[in-house]
């Protein structure tokens, strides 16, 4: 007689909404998989953050496979639509895109320091949880459409959707961690980003603080939610001082680090675990 086919189990937390995440449970070390894709693995105790696109569908499709089941569990999740901005700002060519043999030096060096970091994965150092990682008034939403006009004629403009959380903060207000992590890149003049941290808090999720003044970590560093590291700026791809808090989600079944996710961090920080 065959041996009973086991089948995993799900359960989800939703609805979600395009650019936020839905927490799952399955069985412990469970494969995860959005709409057939496989994009995260579950803790030992069964748990996962799956990030949405800020394009998801009205509806996805979540699969969890246990390493000893044969059989996927799905479960459908609603996924409510956005409404995003859209704004024009006026910049030097340079901050648009790289234009003096320099400045592409600068900006490849820059991409070369992210791509490595980027692949390395850590575990969780702490509970769950976010906190503002500055205190200041939220300005510039995550998901705006955004179109640089340049100020000269020496370059064309672009347009881009704004991949994070603006904090208005003049220059030197302390950053502190938005939850545990362990840095996987604290560097200072990062073409873009100009001085920024890459803090990452396992499950997949990376936090990014840019524009900072000042770095007090280091690579490889492990800091827990609400320690200081460094000070907020205008360095890197700016109009005025303000701190650029940006989540990514990243597929740890993955090696295309082009294809992980930005998510809105106003949406991430009322995201719960399961007790
Ligand atoms: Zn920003």
């Amino acid at each position: 007689m065959p041996a009973p086919t086991k089948v995993a189990t799900i359960s989800c937390i939703g609805p979600a909404t395009q650019g936020g995440a839905v927490v799952c449970k399955s069985d412990s070390t469970a494969t995860f998989t959005l709409d057939g894709k496989q994009v995260a693995v579950a803790s030992a105790d069964g748990v996962a953050v799956i990030g949405l696109p800020r394009t998801a569908p009205a509806e996805v499709t979540i699969g969890a496979r246990a390493p000893d089941a044969a059989v996927e569990a799905v479960a459908t999740i609603a996924v409510l639509p956005r409404k995003d901005t859209e704004s024009k700002f006026t910049m030097e060519c340079g901050k648009i895109a790289p234009q003096t043999a320099e400045q592409k030096r600068h900006a490849e060096v820059s991409w070369v320091k992210k791509d490595k970091a980027m692949k390395t994965f850590s575990q969780p150092v702490a509970a769950f949880g976010f906190i503002k990682p500055a205190e200041g008034p939220y300005s510039s939403p995550f998901g705006a459409v955004r179109t640089y006009v340049p100020k000269t004629k020496d370059c064309e403009g672009s347009t881009s959707v704004h991949n994070g959380q603006d904090i208005a903060i003049p220059t030197g207000t302390p950053i502190v961690a938005p939850m545990g992590g362990t840095v996987l890149l604290a560097d200072p003049d990062l073409y873009y980003e100009g001085g920024a941290v890459f803090l990452d808090h396992g499950r997949g999720l990376l936090s990014v603080m840019m524009h900072m003044s000042r770095i007090d970590v280091a690579d490889g560093q492990v800091v827990q939610q609400g320690e200081v590291l460094g000070l907020s700026g205008a360095t890197g791809r700016v109009t005025g001082p303000h701190l650029h808090w940006a989540i990514k989600f990243r597929n740890v079944y993955s090696e295309d680090r082009g294809t992980d996710i930005w998510l809105d961090p106003a949406l991430i920080m009322n995201l719960k675990l399961p007790e």
